[in-house]
Protein backbone atom coordinates (compact mmCIF):
# COMPACT_ATOMS: atom_id res chain seq x y z
CA UNK A 1 0.00 0.00 0.00
CA UNK A 2 1.20 3.60 -0.77
CA UNK A 3 0.34 5.73 2.02
CA UNK A 4 2.26 8.52 0.07
CA UNK A 5 -0.39 8.96 -3.11
CA UNK A 6 -3.30 8.85 -0.23
CA UNK A 7 -5.00 5.86 -1.67
CA UNK A 8 -5.14 2.29 -1.88
CA UNK A 9 -5.71 2.38 -5.23
CA UNK A 10 -2.78 2.85 -8.00
CA UNK A 11 -1.77 2.74 -10.97
CA UNK A 12 1.92 0.76 -11.58
CA UNK A 13 4.29 1.78 -14.44
CA UNK A 14 6.73 -0.98 -14.92
CA UNK A 15 9.09 1.16 -16.63
CA UNK A 16 11.94 -1.69 -17.50
CA UNK A 17 8.75 -3.26 -19.70
CA UNK A 18 8.69 0.23 -21.07
CA UNK A 19 12.56 0.40 -21.73
CA UNK A 20 12.04 -3.32 -23.54
CA UNK A 21 9.21 -2.97 -25.98
CA UNK A 22 11.02 0.31 -27.10
CA UNK A 23 14.43 -1.79 -27.92
CA UNK A 24 12.19 -4.52 -29.44
CA UNK A 25 10.84 -1.81 -31.62
CA UNK A 26 13.79 -0.17 -32.81
CA UNK A 27 15.17 -4.24 -33.23
CA UNK A 28 12.40 -4.43 -35.96
CA UNK A 29 12.87 -1.20 -37.72
CA UNK A 30 16.79 -0.31 -37.15
CA UNK A 31 16.85 2.19 -39.66
CA UNK A 32 14.28 4.49 -38.47
CA UNK A 33 13.83 7.24 -36.57
CA UNK A 34 11.10 7.18 -33.35
CA UNK A 35 8.59 9.60 -32.86
CA UNK A 36 6.80 7.76 -29.99
CA UNK A 37 3.24 8.78 -29.42
CA UNK A 38 3.00 9.82 -25.99
CA UNK A 39 -0.64 11.40 -26.49
CA UNK A 40 -3.22 11.64 -23.66
CA UNK A 41 -0.64 11.41 -20.81
CA UNK A 42 0.88 8.32 -22.72
CA UNK A 43 -1.87 6.50 -22.89
CA UNK A 44 -2.92 6.88 -18.97
CA UNK A 45 0.75 6.28 -17.99
CA UNK A 46 1.88 9.30 -17.04
CA UNK A 47 3.13 11.76 -20.25
CA UNK A 48 6.16 13.69 -18.37
CA UNK A 49 7.91 10.23 -16.70
CA UNK A 50 7.04 7.89 -19.91
CA UNK A 51 8.94 11.00 -22.30
CA UNK A 52 11.94 11.37 -19.76
CA UNK A 53 12.55 7.32 -20.12
CA UNK A 54 11.94 7.43 -24.03
CA UNK A 55 14.11 10.11 -24.90
CA UNK A 56 16.86 8.39 -22.39
CA UNK A 57 16.43 5.64 -24.65
CA UNK A 58 16.60 7.24 -27.74
CA UNK A 59 13.53 8.40 -29.25
CA UNK A 60 13.80 11.25 -31.63
CA UNK A 61 10.67 12.97 -31.50
CA UNK A 62 7.84 12.72 -29.18
CA UNK A 63 3.91 12.75 -30.31
CA UNK A 64 1.32 14.74 -28.89
CA UNK A 65 -2.15 15.75 -29.40
CA UNK A 66 -2.64 19.20 -28.04
CA UNK A 67 -0.75 22.17 -27.27
CA UNK A 68 -1.32 21.81 -23.68
CA UNK A 69 0.85 18.20 -23.54
CA UNK A 70 3.33 20.12 -25.27
CA UNK A 71 3.21 23.06 -22.97
CA UNK A 72 3.30 20.09 -19.82
CA UNK A 73 6.67 18.47 -21.60
CA UNK A 74 8.41 21.68 -22.26
CA UNK A 75 7.63 22.94 -18.48
CA UNK A 76 8.90 19.25 -17.14
CA UNK A 77 12.60 20.74 -19.16
CA UNK A 78 12.08 17.60 -22.15
CA UNK A 79 13.98 19.34 -25.65
CA UNK A 80 12.95 16.63 -27.84
CA UNK A 81 10.79 17.91 -31.18
CA UNK A 82 7.56 17.63 -30.48
CA UNK A 83 5.16 16.56 -33.25
CA UNK A 84 1.47 17.79 -33.17
CA UNK A 85 -0.67 15.08 -34.43
CA UNK A 86 -3.73 16.72 -34.61
CA UNK A 87 -4.67 20.10 -36.04
CA UNK A 88 -3.73 23.10 -34.77
CA UNK A 89 -5.96 25.26 -33.57
CA UNK A 90 -5.83 28.36 -35.89
CA UNK A 91 -6.03 30.74 -32.56
CA UNK A 92 -3.02 28.91 -31.02
CA UNK A 93 -0.63 29.40 -34.17
CA UNK A 94 1.88 31.49 -32.31
CA UNK A 95 1.77 28.85 -29.18
CA UNK A 96 2.89 26.27 -31.68
CA UNK A 97 6.35 28.24 -32.50
CA UNK A 98 6.81 29.56 -28.73
CA UNK A 99 6.53 25.67 -27.81
CA UNK A 100 8.95 25.02 -30.56
CA UNK A 101 6.30 22.04 -31.91
CA UNK A 102 6.06 20.87 -34.94
CA UNK A 103 2.92 20.82 -36.88
CA UNK A 104 1.04 18.39 -38.97
CA UNK A 105 -0.73 20.30 -42.07
CA UNK A 106 -3.43 19.41 -43.79
CA UNK A 107 -4.37 23.13 -45.89
CA UNK A 108 -2.92 25.71 -47.70
CA UNK A 109 -4.95 28.06 -45.26
CA UNK A 110 -3.09 26.85 -42.01
CA UNK A 111 0.82 26.86 -43.82
CA UNK A 112 0.02 30.21 -44.45
CA UNK A 113 -0.88 31.50 -41.01
CA UNK A 114 1.75 29.73 -39.61
CA UNK A 115 4.38 31.15 -42.25
CA UNK A 116 2.98 34.84 -41.89
CA UNK A 117 3.63 34.23 -38.01
CA UNK A 118 7.00 32.86 -38.10
CA UNK A 119 7.82 35.21 -40.26
CA UNK A 120 6.58 38.28 -38.07
CA UNK A 121 8.20 36.46 -35.18
CA UNK A 122 11.64 34.90 -36.13
CA UNK A 123 13.12 37.02 -38.38
CA UNK A 124 12.74 35.04 -41.61
CA UNK A 125 13.98 31.78 -39.75
CA UNK A 126 11.20 29.22 -41.45
CA UNK A 127 9.29 26.89 -38.85
CA UNK A 128 9.43 23.04 -39.95
CA UNK A 129 6.08 21.39 -40.72
CA UNK A 130 5.04 18.15 -41.27
CA UNK A 131 2.74 17.81 -44.58
CA UNK A 132 0.05 15.53 -44.43
CA UNK A 133 -1.17 13.87 -47.57
CA UNK A 134 -4.62 11.78 -46.94
CA UNK A 135 -4.36 8.00 -48.12
CA UNK A 136 -7.34 6.72 -46.26
CA UNK A 137 -7.61 7.33 -43.12
CA UNK A 138 -10.13 10.16 -43.53
CA UNK A 139 -9.08 12.42 -41.31
CA UNK A 140 -5.99 14.92 -42.07
CA UNK A 141 -4.05 15.46 -44.88
CA UNK A 142 -4.66 17.38 -48.40
CA UNK A 143 -6.18 14.96 -51.10
CA UNK A 144 -4.05 14.67 -53.47
CA UNK A 145 -5.71 15.73 -56.62
CA UNK A 146 -5.15 18.27 -59.18
CA UNK A 147 -6.03 20.93 -56.33
CA UNK A 148 -3.89 18.97 -53.40
CA UNK A 149 -0.57 19.48 -55.36
CA UNK A 150 -0.77 23.13 -56.47
CA UNK A 151 -1.94 24.06 -52.74
CA UNK A 152 1.72 21.73 -51.98
CA UNK A 153 3.27 23.52 -54.44
CA UNK A 154 1.96 26.73 -52.65
CA UNK A 155 2.86 25.87 -49.56
CA UNK A 156 5.99 25.06 -50.78
CA UNK A 157 6.77 28.41 -51.57
CA UNK A 158 5.55 30.00 -48.53
CA UNK A 159 9.14 31.85 -47.00
CA UNK A 160 8.26 31.12 -43.57
CA UNK A 161 7.49 27.27 -43.42
CA UNK A 162 9.93 24.65 -44.07
CA UNK A 163 8.44 21.07 -45.22
CA UNK A 164 10.35 18.80 -42.89
CA UNK A 165 8.77 15.67 -43.60
CA UNK A 166 5.45 13.84 -45.54
CA UNK A 167 2.87 12.52 -43.18
CA UNK A 168 0.48 10.09 -43.26
CA UNK A 169 -1.40 7.54 -41.17
CA UNK A 170 -2.41 4.03 -41.57
CA UNK A 171 -6.01 3.19 -40.84
CA UNK A 172 -5.96 -0.44 -41.17
CA UNK A 173 -2.72 -2.47 -40.36
CA UNK A 174 -3.80 -3.83 -37.29
CA UNK A 175 -6.65 -5.78 -39.78
CA UNK A 176 -5.85 -9.14 -40.73
CA UNK A 177 -6.36 -8.58 -44.70
CA UNK A 178 -3.23 -6.45 -45.93
CA UNK A 179 -5.27 -4.89 -49.09
CA UNK A 180 -5.93 -1.65 -47.56
CA UNK A 181 -2.56 -1.06 -45.93
CA UNK A 182 -0.91 -2.13 -49.10
CA UNK A 183 -2.80 0.65 -51.30
CA UNK A 184 -2.38 3.38 -48.53
CA UNK A 185 1.50 2.52 -48.60
CA UNK A 186 1.74 2.49 -52.83
CA UNK A 187 -0.95 6.07 -52.75
CA UNK A 188 2.54 7.08 -50.00
CA UNK A 189 5.17 5.97 -52.05
CA UNK A 190 2.88 8.01 -55.08
CA UNK A 191 2.50 11.04 -53.55
CA UNK A 192 6.38 11.07 -52.13
CA UNK A 193 7.75 10.77 -55.73
CA UNK A 194 4.87 13.00 -57.75
CA UNK A 195 6.40 15.53 -54.78
CA UNK A 196 10.14 14.71 -55.49
CA UNK A 197 8.95 15.38 -59.32
CA UNK A 198 8.14 19.30 -57.90
CA UNK A 199 11.01 19.76 -56.02
CA UNK A 200 9.80 19.00 -52.58
CA UNK A 201 12.16 16.15 -50.84
CA UNK A 202 11.46 16.32 -47.19
CA UNK A 203 14.07 14.47 -44.87
CA UNK A 204 11.15 12.52 -43.21
CA UNK A 205 8.54 10.21 -44.73
CA UNK A 206 6.04 8.48 -42.12
CA UNK A 207 2.93 6.60 -42.08
CA UNK A 208 3.69 3.38 -39.67
CA UNK A 209 1.84 3.05 -36.52
CA UNK A 210 2.61 0.70 -34.29
CA UNK A 211 0.55 -2.56 -36.63
CA UNK A 212 2.45 -0.47 -39.52
CA UNK A 213 5.55 -0.87 -37.34
CA UNK A 214 4.95 -4.83 -36.50
CA UNK A 215 3.84 -6.13 -39.93
CA UNK A 216 5.17 -3.19 -42.78
CA UNK A 217 8.73 -3.50 -42.95
CA UNK A 218 7.90 -1.40 -45.97
CA UNK A 219 6.06 1.61 -44.49
CA UNK A 220 8.57 2.20 -42.13
CA UNK A 221 10.52 4.76 -43.89
CA UNK A 222 12.49 7.71 -41.70
CA UNK A 223 10.41 7.57 -38.87
CA UNK A 224 7.83 4.96 -37.47
CA UNK A 225 5.31 6.02 -34.69
CA UNK A 226 4.70 3.82 -32.40
CA UNK A 227 2.21 4.37 -29.44
CA UNK A 228 0.38 1.47 -28.23
CA UNK A 229 3.35 -1.15 -28.72
CA UNK A 230 5.27 1.02 -26.53
CA UNK A 231 3.06 0.39 -23.91
CA UNK A 232 3.51 -3.36 -24.19
CA UNK A 233 -0.06 -4.03 -25.88
CA UNK A 234 -0.95 -5.06 -29.13
CA UNK A 235 -3.27 -2.65 -31.75
CA UNK A 236 -5.48 -5.59 -32.32
CA UNK A 237 -5.84 -9.11 -30.33
CA UNK A 238 -5.50 -11.08 -33.73
CA UNK A 239 -1.71 -9.55 -33.42
CA UNK A 240 -0.94 -10.88 -29.80
CA UNK A 241 1.50 -13.76 -32.11
CA UNK A 242 3.43 -11.47 -34.23
CA UNK A 243 7.20 -11.59 -34.57
CA UNK A 244 7.64 -8.65 -31.55
CA UNK A 245 7.85 -9.57 -27.69
CA UNK A 246 5.74 -7.25 -25.95
CA UNK A 247 5.09 -6.67 -21.97
CA UNK A 248 2.26 -5.02 -20.60
CA UNK A 249 3.69 -1.68 -18.58
CA UNK A 250 0.62 -0.53 -16.82
CA UNK A 251 -1.09 -2.95 -14.09
CA UNK A 252 -3.77 -1.50 -11.57
CA UNK A 253 -3.62 -2.75 -7.80
CA UNK A 254 -5.32 -2.08 -4.53
CA UNK A 255 -5.95 -2.84 -1.36
CA UNK A 256 -9.45 -4.37 -0.25
CA UNK A 257 -10.21 -1.64 2.23
CA UNK A 258 -13.09 -3.90 3.99
CA UNK A 259 -14.44 -7.73 4.04
CA UNK A 260 -17.28 -8.28 5.74
CA UNK A 261 -19.55 -11.82 6.03
CA UNK A 262 -22.59 -11.71 5.07
CA UNK A 263 -25.56 -14.42 4.64
CA UNK A 264 -27.28 -15.92 1.64
CA UNK A 265 -29.67 -13.44 0.32
CA UNK A 266 -27.46 -10.23 0.86
CA UNK A 267 -27.87 -7.83 -2.08
CA UNK A 268 -25.25 -6.08 -3.22
CA UNK A 269 -24.95 -3.22 -5.47
CA UNK A 270 -27.18 -0.21 -6.78
CA UNK A 271 -30.39 -1.38 -7.08
CA UNK A 272 -29.95 -4.51 -5.23
CA UNK A 273 -28.07 -5.70 -8.79
CA UNK A 274 -26.00 -8.59 -7.04
CA UNK A 275 -27.83 -11.38 -4.69
CA UNK A 276 -25.35 -13.90 -2.79
CA UNK A 277 -26.51 -17.49 -2.83
CA UNK A 278 -24.96 -18.49 0.13
CA UNK A 279 -23.11 -17.04 3.40
CA UNK A 280 -20.45 -14.65 1.54
CA UNK A 281 -17.46 -12.81 1.67
CA UNK A 282 -18.00 -9.50 0.10
CA UNK A 283 -15.13 -7.72 -0.31
CA UNK A 284 -14.67 -3.42 -1.47
CA UNK A 285 -11.93 -2.58 -3.89
CA UNK A 286 -11.46 1.78 -3.36
CA UNK A 287 -11.63 2.35 -7.11
CA UNK A 288 -14.65 2.40 -9.50
CA UNK A 289 -15.66 3.64 -12.82
CA UNK A 290 -14.33 7.31 -11.88
CA UNK A 291 -10.79 5.66 -12.25
CA UNK A 292 -11.38 3.88 -15.41
CA UNK A 293 -12.70 0.84 -14.48
CA UNK A 294 -15.68 0.53 -16.79
CA UNK A 295 -19.09 0.37 -15.40
CA UNK A 296 -20.41 -2.17 -18.18
CA UNK A 297 -17.56 -4.52 -16.38
CA UNK A 298 -20.34 -4.94 -13.61
CA UNK A 299 -21.46 -8.49 -12.75
CA UNK A 300 -18.93 -10.04 -15.95
CA UNK A 301 -15.02 -8.38 -14.54
CA UNK A 302 -12.90 -9.99 -12.33
CA UNK A 303 -9.92 -9.62 -10.31
CA UNK A 304 -7.01 -11.41 -8.84
CA UNK A 305 -6.63 -11.78 -5.26
CA UNK A 306 -4.06 -14.15 -2.93
CA UNK A 307 -3.46 -16.92 -6.53
CA UNK A 308 -6.87 -16.61 -7.59
CA UNK A 309 -9.23 -14.92 -9.99
CA UNK A 310 -12.25 -13.37 -7.28
CA UNK A 311 -15.34 -11.85 -9.54
CA UNK A 312 -16.86 -8.61 -9.23
CA UNK A 313 -20.01 -8.04 -7.72
CA UNK A 314 -22.84 -5.80 -8.05
CA UNK A 315 -23.09 -2.79 -9.75
CA UNK A 316 -19.22 -0.69 -10.24
CA UNK A 317 -19.69 2.46 -8.53
CA UNK A 318 -17.79 5.20 -8.87
CA UNK A 319 -15.45 5.09 -6.58
CA UNK A 320 -15.88 1.94 -5.50
CA UNK A 321 -16.61 -1.96 -6.25
CA UNK A 322 -17.01 -4.60 -5.11
CA UNK A 323 -15.48 -8.84 -4.93
CA UNK A 324 -16.54 -11.98 -4.04
CA UNK A 325 -13.53 -13.27 -1.59
CA UNK A 326 -15.44 -16.26 -0.46
CA UNK A 327 -13.55 -18.85 -2.50
CA UNK A 328 -10.08 -16.63 -1.73
CA UNK A 329 -7.54 -18.74 0.56
CA UNK A 330 -6.56 -16.95 3.82
CA UNK A 331 -7.75 -13.83 2.61
CA UNK A 332 -8.14 -10.65 4.78
CA UNK A 333 -8.29 -6.75 4.42
CA UNK A 334 -5.53 -5.15 3.05
CA UNK A 335 -4.52 -8.29 0.76
CA UNK A 336 -3.88 -6.69 -2.37
CA UNK A 337 -6.20 -7.31 -5.62
CA UNK A 338 -4.96 -6.76 -8.85
CA UNK A 339 -7.85 -5.13 -10.88
CA UNK A 340 -5.24 -5.16 -14.44
CA UNK A 341 -1.91 -6.95 -14.56
CA UNK A 342 -0.58 -10.63 -14.19
CA UNK A 343 0.24 -13.15 -10.83
CA UNK A 344 2.06 -16.20 -11.95
CA UNK A 345 0.02 -17.69 -14.51
CA UNK A 346 -2.81 -15.83 -13.34
CA UNK A 347 -3.78 -12.29 -15.52
CA UNK A 348 -6.15 -10.19 -15.99
CA UNK A 349 -5.52 -8.32 -19.37
CA UNK A 350 -6.45 -5.07 -20.90
CA UNK A 351 -7.73 -7.02 -23.84
CA UNK A 352 -9.96 -8.58 -21.63
CA UNK A 353 -11.43 -5.12 -19.73
CA UNK A 354 -11.31 -4.17 -23.31
CA UNK A 355 -13.79 -6.70 -24.55
CA UNK A 356 -15.77 -6.77 -21.61
CA UNK A 357 -16.80 -2.97 -22.24
CA UNK A 358 -16.96 -3.26 -25.95
CA UNK A 359 -13.82 -1.23 -26.73
CA UNK A 360 -9.91 -1.02 -27.33
CA UNK A 361 -6.65 -1.21 -24.95
CA UNK A 362 -6.00 2.06 -25.86
CA UNK A 363 -9.02 3.63 -24.11
CA UNK A 364 -8.98 1.05 -21.19
CA UNK A 365 -5.15 2.36 -20.55
CA UNK A 366 -6.34 5.89 -20.86
CA UNK A 367 -9.01 5.78 -18.53
CA UNK A 368 -6.90 4.11 -15.68
CA UNK A 369 -4.41 6.80 -15.99
CA UNK A 370 -6.89 9.59 -15.48
CA UNK A 371 -7.74 9.63 -11.55
CA UNK A 372 -5.56 7.21 -9.88
CA UNK A 373 -2.08 7.42 -8.28
CA UNK A 374 0.81 6.11 -10.66
CA UNK A 375 3.70 5.00 -9.11
CA UNK A 376 6.57 4.20 -11.32
CA UNK A 377 9.20 0.65 -10.54
CA UNK A 378 11.82 0.07 -12.52
CA UNK A 379 13.45 3.11 -12.98
CA UNK A 380 16.98 3.65 -14.66
C1 LIG B 1 -1.76 7.87 -31.83
C2 LIG B 1 -1.04 7.99 -33.07
C3 LIG B 1 -0.02 7.09 -33.41
C4 LIG B 1 0.30 5.86 -32.58
O1 LIG B 1 -0.66 4.84 -32.87
P1 LIG B 1 -0.57 3.40 -32.19
O2 LIG B 1 -1.64 2.61 -32.85
O3 LIG B 1 -0.85 3.59 -30.73
O4 LIG B 1 0.78 2.88 -32.43
C5 LIG B 1 0.69 7.33 -34.56
N1 LIG B 1 0.40 8.39 -35.35
C6 LIG B 1 -0.59 9.26 -35.07
C7 LIG B 1 -0.87 10.39 -35.98
C8 LIG B 1 -1.35 9.07 -33.93
O5 LIG B 1 -2.34 9.94 -33.67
Amino acid sequence: MYNETRRAAWVEINLGALNDNYRAIRRIAPYSAVIAAVKADAYGHGAVKVSWELVKAGAEYLGVATLDEAAALRRAGVVTPLVLFSATPRGNVKDVLDLKVIPVISSYEDATLLSDMASALRGGKAADIFLAVETGMGRLGILFDNTGSAQIADIARLPGVNIAGIFSHLSAADDDDPSFTMDQINQFEKISASLAAMGIRPEIRTIANSAGVMRYPQSHYEAVRPGIALYGLYPARSMDDSAIDLSPVMSVRANIVLIRRVPAGFSVGYRHSYHTERESLIGVLPLGYGDGLPRVVSGKGRVIVNGVYAPLVGTITMDQAMVDLTDVPGVKEYDEAIVLGSDGTLSVTADEIAELSGTITYEATTRFGQRLPKVYKGAK
